[in-house]
């Protein structure tokens, strides 16, 4: 693995408190290659609970704020406060929690969905550009080491001509209205907590992040979508969709979405049909990339190997045949994140302007796709234009 190591960016978050479902791997992951250093947070919706699980990840209880406008007024009067700072809280705080950070100065990291429209993507946009401050999405699939593997063989050729692209992320984990029992799904269902969609923005974006790292040439044309509630109390919003779309190259696409599969643990998988070869990934089986050559056997590419093309083996840690899982993913985009602001903060390794990560770029685009798809969907799955 390439070293990193400057200061440590001093970091918050915002949300992520005890028991969220997502709080864990974001502190796993910045803090695994010491890029990032956790000096302040706003956990919790509940000041109190938020305060004592600041507590008791260590924080100077001074730190530990009720909440993030408390958090960024006292930390940006500080000679030593946070740089950046992390959101993962539910979906309709993000645009508010994002823009203040940004008019506070801070390097963002925020859950995806960025926010709910295009137009708030791309105010959250000018504001970071005109600031000069990173903003990164944790599509934290993303992060596996066979997605760049997956990249530069598109680049290099291995695959042909790209004609067909099969995308999806469908878990059965919510076949039945769990929500009256969780909260943190309950809140997934609600147009007023979630925005516009269920599925597509919560799963959906993931997969098609993965597209555009793999196939940054390609560009929508077109798309139609159909969307259902299956389990009918989460009408308006959709526990399950399917969206076709056209590049203007002529190749298509298919993405479906889904949380009604049932069986299914995950289910999020990436095929890419050339005209020479394929390739498919799964992100249950995340070490491995299968390599499909027409009239040849099936060929199951390894993490770590040394046959891998080199943007494959930059966040090896540990050498092939080592299972690395999601947390590792996650602390490679967190590091590639720590470049990027270091890069702000002109203390960029040589190599910076290679780096891949999502960015604003990235989450404006999944905002963009949601409407699209929404769009589509609710004029009776037609086929729109791309906007
Ligand atoms: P959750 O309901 O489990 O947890 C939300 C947390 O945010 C809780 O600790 C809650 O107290 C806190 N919170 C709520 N409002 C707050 C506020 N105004 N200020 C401070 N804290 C606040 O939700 P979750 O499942 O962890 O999801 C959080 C976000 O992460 C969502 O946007 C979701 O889409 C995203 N997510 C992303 C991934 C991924 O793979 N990138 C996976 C799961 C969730």
């Amino acid at each position: 693995m390439a070293a990193t190591k400057k200061s440590p960016i001093r970091w918050g978050m915002v949300g992520g408190g005890r028991g969220s479902q997502i709080g864990y791997i974001h502190r796993s992951a910045a803090l695994r290659d010491d890029t990032f250093e956790l000096v302040a947070g706003a956990f919790d919706i509940d000041p109190e609970r938020g305060r004592a699980f600041g507590v008791d990840l260590g924080l100077d209880e001074a730190r530990s704020y009720p909440d993030y406008r408390t958090m960024f007024a006292e930390e940006t009067k500080r000679g030593d406060g946070i740089e950046a700072v992390s959101i993962a809280t539910p979906n309709n705080t993000h645009f508010a929690i994002c823009k203040a950070a940004l008019e506070h100065g801070l390097h963002v990291v925020c859950e995806k969905p960025l926010c709910f429209t295009v137009a708030e993507a791309e105010e959250l946009k000018a504001l970071a550009q005109a600031r000069g401050l990173i903003v990164g999405l944790t599509y934290g699939y993303a992060g596996h080491q066979m997605i760049e593997q997956a990249r530069a063989m598109v680049k290099n050729g291995d695959l042909g001509e790209i004609r067909i692209v099969n995308l999806q992320f469908a878990h059965g984990f919510h076949s039945a209205a769990v929500e009256e029992q969780n909260p943190s799904t309950r809140w997934r269902v609600d147009p007023k907590f979630a925005g516009p969609s269920y599925v597509l923005g919560d799963v959906g974006t993931h997969p098609l992040y993965i597209s555009e790292v793999i196939l940054p040439h390609l560009k929508i044309k077109r798309l139609m979508c159909v969307r259902q509630s299956f389990v009918r109390s989460r009408a308006p919003l959709e526990d399950n969709a399917v969206t076709l779309m056209e590049y203007d190259n002529g190749a298509i696409a298919n993405i479906w979405s889904s949380a009604v599969n049932a069986g299914s643990m995950h289910g999020q998988k990436v095929r890419i049909v050339g005209s020479k070869a394929s390739i498919e990934w799964w992100d249950e089986r995340p070490n491995q990339l299968s390599y499909e050559i027409q009239g040849e056997p099936v060929r199951i590419l390894e993490r770590g190997m040394d046959y891998l093309y080199p943007e494959a083996r930059i966040d090896d840690r540990i050498g092939g045949g080592h299972p690395e899982g999601l947390f590792e993913a996650w602390a490679n985009l967190y590091r590639r994140f720590g470049l990027a602001i270091n890069g702000n903060r002109g203390l960029a390794p040589e190599g910076i302007e290679e780096l891949v990560f999502p960015g604003i770029d990235a989450g404006l685009e999944g905002v963009r796709w949601v409407e699209n798809c929404v769009r589509s969907a609710d004029a009776g799955g037609v086929w729109v234009d791309y906007q």
